[in-house]
């Protein structure tokens, strides 16, 4: 029974380093650069690719690592590179989780190495859920999907916003409604192979954070794909479909939806994002107030600096643990019986604006310039609460799995 261990393993621990350097040497020397761009890192991801960090492999490696560890410690070592460009390596495995979440053996091996492509001649990839007028509320998505049975063609009509790699991606996957009767029960979720046509890139959006990474409309018009694009394939969804209806009529059980599935994987691997982000602005404020002097004495002298410093390092800390602790749940099958997950994202996105707030102010005014990377982390933190649900929506997925009740 002496199992329980809260260090990790020699082979995990290499794996860190490793990421660490490529964080320090790559990632960060090229952040301020390229959030000035606001474009795609390409040389990055190339570099990335060719030390073996941007590949299916190590994706792979990472995801089934049996402690549940291995995503989380990569993201947040990325992520403490800078968010931007580590949100451009890692956007693709968002897209790949996807398909590792729905898809048949055949779709994954078909689809994720072209998510991918290779060093020589990379390629990304994007997740197309949320809607105009679908974010938060998910069941109100419009981009419809309809079987051409004749051909055993799969016809999209729709416009997904905010997507990541939206419009440059080589594969996207798209959610889309098959049973408007059902709500967010009728969604599914589609391949659209690269150069389809009827896939375009609408706006680029221009943020105000994570500027690296590239958001975009996408517009689907009259997209033909082939049958075997829809992931789980046509007999499970059929499945899925009849329970729904049975459960529809019999009253309205829940059951979980494509794209809930995903989101529900992928939710502590964002938590881990922000307390990559979150670590990277409380060292840069340690030394800082170590080294900055005023009335004689480094401002951390004073218990009004050194106290938030120990308050963010222990923010930190715990918003790893939520979401180690999450991670470890997700890889060991256990029922999420107080969304966890959903914990974990909501303690360390909340956690990454206050600590990246705190690094701005004890740095002062060179906090609110350029020159330090704390103001660049400032703004990238603020995407933590909003993507992949919501703080408010976290608090709502938690406050309705521990009461049990509809919450509105
Ligand atoms: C940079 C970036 C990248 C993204 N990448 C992707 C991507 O790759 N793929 C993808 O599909 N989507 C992506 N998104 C979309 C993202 O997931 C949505 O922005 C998010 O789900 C929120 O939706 P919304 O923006 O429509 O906000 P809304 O849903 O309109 O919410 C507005 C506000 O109302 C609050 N609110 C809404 N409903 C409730 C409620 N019931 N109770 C309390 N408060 C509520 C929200 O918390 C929020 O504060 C991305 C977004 C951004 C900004």
């Amino acid at each position: 029974m002496a199992e329980f261990t809260m260090e990790l393993n020699e082979e995990q621990r290499e794996v860190r380093d490793w990421l660490h350097g490529f964080a320090a040497d790559v990632i960060r020397p090229a952040a301020a650069e390229w959030d000035e761009r606001e474009e795609t890192p390409w040389p990055v991801i190339q570099e990335a690719a060719k030390v073996g960090i941007y590949s299916l492999d190590f994706y792979a490696q990472q995801y089934f690592d049996p402690t549940g560890l291995g995503i989380p410690m990569a993201m947040e070592e990325l992520f403490w590179g800078d968010a931007g460009i580590a949100l451009s390596i890692v956007g693709t495995g968002l897209a790949a989780v996807g398909v590792l979440a729905n898809g048949t053996e055949e779709q994954i091996g078909t689809w994720i190495p072209q998510m991918y492509g290779d060093a020589n001649d990379v390629k990304v990839a994007a997740f197309c859920s949320s809607e105009p007028d679908a974010g938060s509320d998910v069941a109100s998505m419009r981009t419809r999907a309809v079987y051409d049975e004749a051909k055993d063609e799969w016809v999209l009509n729709g416009t997904k916003t905010w997507a990541t790699n939206g419009g440059i991606a080589n594969v996207h996957v798209v959610v889309a409604v098959v049973d408007a009767e059902l709500g967010s029960k009728g969604h599914a979720s589609f391949i659209v192979p690269p150069n389809t046509p009827g896939l375009s890139q609408g706006q680029k959006f221009k943020k105000h954070g994570i500027r690296a990474s590239h958001t975009a409309e996408v517009v689907l018009e009259d997209v033909r794909v082939p049958g075997s694009c829809l992931l789980g394939g046509k007999e499970k969804l059929d499945e899925r479909l009849a329970r729904a209806r049975e459960r529809a009529k019999a009253g309205g059980e829940r059951v979980k939806n494509a794209a809930m599935a995903t989101f529900e994987a992928s939710r502590p691997a964002v938590g881990a994002m922000a307390v990559g982000t979150a670590r990277a602005a409380y060292e840069v404020a340690l030394d800082y107030a170590k080294t900055r002097e005023q009335f004689g004495r480094p401002i951390i002298d004073n218990q009004g600096v050194a106290f938030q410093l120990a308050d963010m390092r222990t923010s930190v800390d715990a918003a790893r643990l939520l979401v180690w602790r999450a991670s470890w749940m997700a890889i060991n099958g256990k029922p999420f019986t107080a969304a966890e997950g959903s914990q974990s994202k909501l303690f360390a996105s909340e956690t990454a604006k206050k600590v990246t707030a705190q690094a701005l102010q004890i740095l002062g005014g060179n906090g609110y310039t350029r020159e330090y990377p704390v103001e660049r982390m400032h703004r990238d933190s603020a995407i933590y609460t909003i993507f992949e649900g919501t703080s408010e929506i976290q608090r709502l997925v938690i406050a309705r799995t521990v009461s049990g009740m509809s919450i509105r």
